[in-house]
């Protein structure tokens, strides 16, 4: 049976170097996929991995039907034995309906990858629509570390450094690059703490923070 696998995860679990390897593994098999992207680190129309690794892809666009995208592809004698989106957190629900609609109605695999929250710790609109549709959720907890060696389950925005739960959820080129806008991946204790890095080396604490020896019974 064909499925819609959602693998899911932090900004550093090594989602783009999966997606990667399972293309290798099976175009390797002489199978041919279709892939998808959006905001790739990259730039437009590129799939790529934080370890070099990087393969042409098709850029979604806002608005556009990847369902018809793909049926047109076939139409035209192109092949689809699978289809990989990765950064599915920036597509539209309208999207990942039409992801379904892959499986379902053209019966091809459909591999999504895609951080679970945003800064906020709030599901990204994509992702949610994901758990919602998906077949599977595959949680992946690769190597990603808070700074204290816990495993990072959330992802901090930062602007020089000091982490912000204020602002759009997605910031994408263009950026004022005086704001400095970083991203890092926390605990859960340190996100709600709003400890980066910098402001735990610093000694800085946000001023609602407990003693550590307070809350270490909670
Ligand atoms: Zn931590």
């Amino acid at each position: 049976m064909p499925e819609l696998v959602f693998f899911s995860g932090t900004m550093d679990c090594g989602k783009s170097t999966l997606a990667l390897q399972i293309e290798h593994n099976r175009s390797a098999r002489g199978l041919q996929g279709m892939i998808f992207t959006r905001d790739d680190r990259a730039g437009e129309g590129k799939l790529s991995s934080r370890l070099g690794l990087v393969t042409d892809a098709v850029e979604v666009e806002d608005d556009q039907d990847v369902y018809a995208y793909v049926v047109d592809h076939l139409s035209k004698g192109g092949r689809a034995d699978y289809v990989i989106a990765d950064e599915a957190q920036f597509l539209a629900p309208e999207q990942i309906d039409q992801l379904a609609r892959v499986v379902d109605d053209l019966g091809i695999d459909v591999f999504a990858f895609g951080i679970t929250t945003d800064f906020r710790s709030k599901l990204f609109p994509g992702s949610q629509r994901l758990v919602e549709l998906a077949d599977r959720v595959e949680v992946l907890q690769v190597e990603a570390l808070c700074w204290c060696g816990a495993r990072a389950t959330h992802n901090a925005r930062t602007i020089g450094g000091r982490m912000v739960v204020e602002g759009a959820q997605v910031v994408v080129g263009d950026v004022d690059q005086s704001e400095d806008i970083g991203y890092e991946v926390l605990c859960r204790r340190h996100h709600s703490r709003r400890t980066t890095a910098a402001s735990a080396r610093a000694g800085v604490l946000s001023p609602d923070v407990l003693p550590v020896d307070a809350v270490s019974r909670t």
